[in-house]
């Protein structure tokens, strides 16, 4: 927004703009109606959407357009030009449309359009029978996406998502951000409005742990007793924290991050105290460590390894990240651990102690599976999916954290803890739940913020060969590339978020030229 006339910035889109000021791909941001919105060009078409991404208010034009769509530079939602319909999570809300008109040699924004999405095709929709009513286990990002998409594709049979937690689906990765730093208040968190559900005819069962799947009578019991037939059932369970067991590890003042509830404990203990030790230098940690310097706590890091981030990012960038922590304060103690907790204080194995009054571990997560084990899934370190995210009984599904699926292109089987990827696997599950055969194959993606920087994440490395990092002077721009051999398979960013998106894309057309040439031997192989 510019502050003189508080209209967003660019042009008046209403007054017209001329047509070679929008080259062939290209974007300008402007505003109709004191509205922002965006003028797109692809070839003799002008598209006109809001502006800002719908998931966190991102400036879509310093995105990327591909073919009739545009993606978003933070966190890689996609829009469809056409009806501004939110095609990639984690955006799920859509754009707002407008009418373009072209006179002469301009082209004008003349109103705004109300749009009908249309229902989104894809193989086997037609053919396929859908079951009477879906149970979906887990109220978090896999369900409730999964929960939307259904009523997105038409079905119309019964949804029920049950949920543990008490509130409605929430934005976690929030919770060790902005939320828990005290910069966005709580209204902001729901995924959607309360009333959505119900409008939507979402039964929407909160605080209720489901205790059994009943695979005989195909039913989902609660612990309170209360039983949900289904004919597919979704499981997205999530993962939970690894909980410490070290002397202290249960006193009040040490806090694990999952939840919405733990996050207000945090909260709580963090508006009473002063100094905070962090155990644990994961992503989630660390970015804890910053939300607790932005509520002004003095906070230490207490971790084994010997450089933060180096298994996931290289020890370049993972040193330049740990640096942005020490300058804003954090403390870090390497190749340490914690040998015993007392309410003052933790204690290192090989070090002097350390003040705290509130202790907070990250130590990773495990997926939650008990549920599936109970009702016999094939399991090994989550649930085993195909590539359709079935499971290994009829009719149940698994997305998000505790799913672990064959991935196509590289015949290896995955399990990734990220909100994009659960988000996106709970819309392609619900999708083959109506018996789309839609085979799970995306780019994965992740971000994580510290302090002032950033860090997207596209692909997947769990190892590689090789790490080639170019940065601006200024380390303020850093671009990350992990190969395997001579291919990249993950690329890392700092404030260069179209080099990401770029990455992604490249990823994307690699994937899918894989997929064609298997397509092609499999029809070789039956015709001969
Ligand atoms: P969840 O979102 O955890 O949802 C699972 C839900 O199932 C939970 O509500 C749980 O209570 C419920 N449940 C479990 N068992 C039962 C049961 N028996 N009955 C009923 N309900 C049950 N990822 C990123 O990519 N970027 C980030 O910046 C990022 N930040 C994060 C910050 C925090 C603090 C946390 C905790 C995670 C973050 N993540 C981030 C990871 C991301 O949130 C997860 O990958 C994602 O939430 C997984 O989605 P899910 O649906 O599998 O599980």
């Amino acid at each position: 927004m510019s502050s003189a006339d508080a209209l967003p910035d660019g042009p008046d889109l209403t007054a017209g703009v001329p047509l070679d000021r929008l080259p062939d791909g290209g974007m300008l941001q402007g505003h109709a109606f004191g509205e922002p919105v965006l003028l797109v060009r692809q070839g003799a078409s002008v598209f006109a959407v809001g502006a800002t991404c719908s998931h966190y208010g991102a400036p879509l034009n310093e995105g990327l357009v591909v073919g009739d769509t545009v993606r978003c530079p933070w966190h890689h939602a996609c829009f469809d030009l056409r009806t501004g319909e939110a095609l990639r999570a984690p955006a799920l809300r859509p754009l707002s449309c407008w009418e373009v008109v072209h006179r002469l040699d301009q082209v004008f924004v003349i109103r705004r359009r109300d749009v009908e999405f249309p229902k989104q095709s894809g193989p086997g929709r037609e053919a396929a029978r859908q079951p009477s009513s879906i149970v979906i286990v887990g109220a978090g990002a896999a369900g409730t996406a999964a929960a939307m998409t259904l009523r997105r594709e038409g079905y119309d049979g019964r949804v029920t998502l049950i949920g543990s937690e008490p509130s409605a689906p929430y934005d976690r990765p929030s919770l060790s951000k902005d939320f828990l730093a005290g910069t966005a208040p709580e209204e902001w968190l729901p995924l959607h409005d309360p009333l959505e559900y119900d409008s939507l005819g979402i039964r929407l069962v909160l605080g209720a742990e489901v205790s059994r799947l009943d695979t005989s009578n195909r039913s989902v019991m609660t612990a309170d007793g209360r039983a949900f037939p289904y004919e597919a059932v979704l499981l997205a369970t999530g993962a939970k924290p690894v909980r410490l067991s070290l002397p202290g590890a249960e006193l009040p003042h040490v806090h694990y991050l999952r939840s919405l509830a733990d996050c207000r404990g945090i909260i709580a203990q963090a508006s009473s105290g002063r100094r905070a030790v962090l155990l644990g230098a994961g992503f989630i940690g660390l970015e804890v460590a910053a939300a607790l310097v932005e509520r002004g706590l003095e906070v230490h890091v207490v971790a084994p390894e010997r450089q933060v981030f180096a298994r996931v990012l290289g020890t370049e960038l993972g040193d330049f990240l740990r640096s942005v922590h020490e300058q804003h304060g954090v403390v870090f103690h390497l190749e340490e651990t914690a040998a015993s907790i007392a309410p003052d204080r933790i204690t290192p194995a090989g070090g002097k102690a350390l003040p705290a009054d509130l202790v907070v571990v990250g130590a990773g997560v495990r997926p939650e599976t008990h549920l599936a084990e109970r009702a016999g899934l094939a399991l090994n370190n989550g649930v085993l999916v195909d590539e359709f995210l079935r499971t290994s009984a009829p009719g149940i599904y698994a997305a998000g954290d505790i799913a672990r699926w064959l991935d196509r292109r590289t015949g290896r089987r995955l399990r990734i803890e990220h909100w994009v990827v659960a988000e996106r696997m709970g819309q392609a599950a619900a999708r083959n739940m109506l018996g789309q055969r839609q085979p799970f194959d995306i780019v994965p993606f992740f971000w994580s913020r510290h302090h002032e920087v950033t860090v997207s994440y596209v692909g997947h490395a769990e190892s590689w060969s090789r790490v080639e990092v170019t940065r601006s002077p200024d380390s303020r721009e850093w671009l990350a590339t992990y190969s395997s051999g001579d291919q990249a398979i993950a690329v890392a960013t700092v404030g260069r978020d179209r080099a990401s998106l770029a990455a992604e894309l490249e990823f994307e057309e690699r994937n899918r030229r894989t997929r064609d040439r298997g397509s092609r031997r499999s029809a070789i192989g039956a015709s001969g």
